[in-house]
């Protein structure tokens, strides 16, 4: 069971946070050379990702994003780049697109329903 707070769920033990986060399409200062078409986007909610009927999705484009997601969907560090750059180029270097990252929700996922690795006693992989 979940616990809201304003309307926000409040996390417990063995419960961490992943945001929801959307993926569009934009205009850049070139034109596009690429097939996009600006506005198109898909979302990534949990491990999966969203595409709308007849909005295609370059490809490349998402070969070039997807490294990126799995970051922007965890709470982050003020300090660290991922937290300010959310506007990715095209990887073709001629094609003016580019792709804005942005969040669009916030999901409570248990630990014990994503992963069957114990949770050990002590992780240096935590930021305190
Ligand atoms: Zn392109």
């Amino acid at each position: 069971m979940l616990l809201f707070n304003d309307n926000m769920p409040i996390m417990s033990d063995h419960q961490f946070s992943l945001y929801d986060l959307k993926v569009e399409t934009i205009e850049g200062d070139k034109p596009f050379v690429c097939a996009h078409t600006a506005g198109h986007s898909f979302e990534v909610r949990g491990e999966n990702l969203h595409f709308k009927t007849d909005e295609p999705f370059s490809l490349y484009a998402l070969a070039a994003l997807l490294p990126l997601l799995p970051t922007k969907q965890r709470p982050l560090n003020q300090f660290d780049w991922m937290a300010t750059d959310h506007i990715i180029a095209c990887p073709d270097p001629h094609c003016g697109a580019q792709f804005k990252i942005s969040r669009i929700g916030k999901q409570i996922f248990n630990r014990d329903d994503t992963t069957i690795v114990p949770l050990p006693d002590q992780n240096d992989w935590i930021e305190e």
